[in-house]
């Protein structure tokens, strides 16, 4: 793996991530392939939307299919057909979010817990072996542990990997976090040993940072993970939106010009195009499939998108039935090239399958569109700029 930055302009870095044969122009936009699949599209479309790379999700897919069959395939690309560089993230977090946070009633991506009744969660436990808990799919037992998720990430053979870490929730005290971090560090420095004894495939090994709201445990998990030989970092925890802001504010001066930085699953445009002017490089989100699913569809400032409306539409509002205006007449995806309003209305209203393939397809479009604005307004130092045509 090779990383260089090329540019710098009010914080955001403009870089060249290389990964096998694959080279990546970040900042980047991640998509979630969680199963190894972008719901609604398949690996032809993510050609066409030149998708950079894609994060799959460890523990789902340790579950279903199982991590052997992916290995038997030869690794996830050739599994799933998607010639485009991955991530897998540690399985942790599910396992957590899952298990531990869906007691308490504080995960991070609520919609996932939602469904989930409580009782088959209420089996995660942890401890500094690692994380214990039930299969989503049919309850068996599995435990998680940092060489149990090194090996499994080195079966599905992902270009970049995570070291298992301890989310710890917002609301977790100072007591607690500290804790939780502490076995982070202790997990990643098993990992670590364990990665480079195993790792036949080239990958690179990412260390995550957490430390929760508190400066002086971000700091410290800074220094203690950014002093190991990982390959590239990434930023864990959940908080709100201004306090994400301040935690990424503290990290900056820890930040490594030799290494790439992962914010792990940002939530809005806004939490994208601010968190870039914090000097992040990488970024997954599950959201403009999700919300595409459920009919929203992103539109571009021209287009009336702004912070307070989320920069999306509901398309399926009563007002968009006999609409025959383009998606977002901005957008010069094939799709809002195509389609009309009161077309995507009634497919959504008929519950037609093109409805999630047409939003999905944009909504993506769009984030890696805005990707590359973002790029090409840091080369030209003009990121301030982009930042004020978009965020107001
Ligand atoms: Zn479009």
């Amino acid at each position: 793996m090779g990383f260089r930055i090329l540019k710098k302009n009010k914080g955001a870095r403009l870089g060249e991530l290389k990964l096998g044969g694959y080279t990546i122009q970040t900042p980047a936009f991640v998509p979630v392939a969680t199963k190894a699949a972008i719901k609604g599209l398949t690996a032809f479309d993510i050609e066409e939307l030149a998708i950079q790379i894609l994060i799959a999700n460890t523990y789902h897919l340790n579950l279903r299919p199982g991590a052997d069959v992916i290995e038997e395939f030869g690794g996830i690309q050739k599994f799933s057909g998607i010639d485009k560089p991955f991530m897998t993230d540690s399985g942790g977090f599910q396992a957590f979010s899952l298990g531990k946070g869906a007691i308490l009633g504080r995960s991070k991506f609520e919609y996932e817990v939602e469904n989930k009744p409580t009782k088959e969660a209420s089996i995660a436990k942890i401890n500094d072996e690692g994380v214990k808990f039930r299969s989503i799919y049919d309850k068996s037992e599995h435990i998680l542990t940092p060489e149990k998720s090194m090996e499994i990430q080195h079966k599905i053979g992902a270009n970049i990997i995570f070291a298992l870490d301890e989310c710890t929730p917002p609301s977790a005290d100072y007591e607690e976090t500290k804790q939780g971090m502490e076995r982070t560090h202790r997990w990643a420095k098993e990992c670590l040993s364990f990665h480079k004894k195993q790792n036949k495939n080239n990958q690179a090994l990412f260390g995550i940072i957490q430390g929760g709201l508190f400066k002086e445990l971000r700091e410290e998990s800074a220094k203690v993970i950014t002093n190991m030989a990982f390959d590239g970092f990434g930023i864990g925890g959940s908080f709100g939106r201004n306090q994400m802001y301040e935690t990424l504010g503290w990290l900056q001066p820890f930040l490594s010009k030799e290494k790439p930085v992962h914010l792990l699953g940002i939530g809005t445009i806004e939490d994208l195009i601010n968190s870039i002017g914090y000097g992040m490089d990488t970024f997954d989100c599950v959201s403009p499939t999700m919300i595409g699913r459920a009919g929203y569809i992103h539109i571009r400032p021209e287009s009336g998108g702004n912070k307070g409306n989320k920069y999306r539409i509901r398309i399926t509002n009563a007002k968009f039935r006999n609409d025959p205006s383009p998606i977002d007449k901005n957008c010069d995806c094939k799709m809002c090239k195509r389609y009309s309003k009161g077309y995507l209305n009634h497919l959504f209203k008929a519950r037609e399958f093109s409805a999630y393939v047409i939003a999905s397809y944009h909504n993506l479009y769009y984030m890696i569109n805005l990707m590359r604005e973002i790029r090409k307004a840091i080369e030209n130092n003009r990121f301030k700029e982009l930042k004020e045509k978009w965020l107001g």
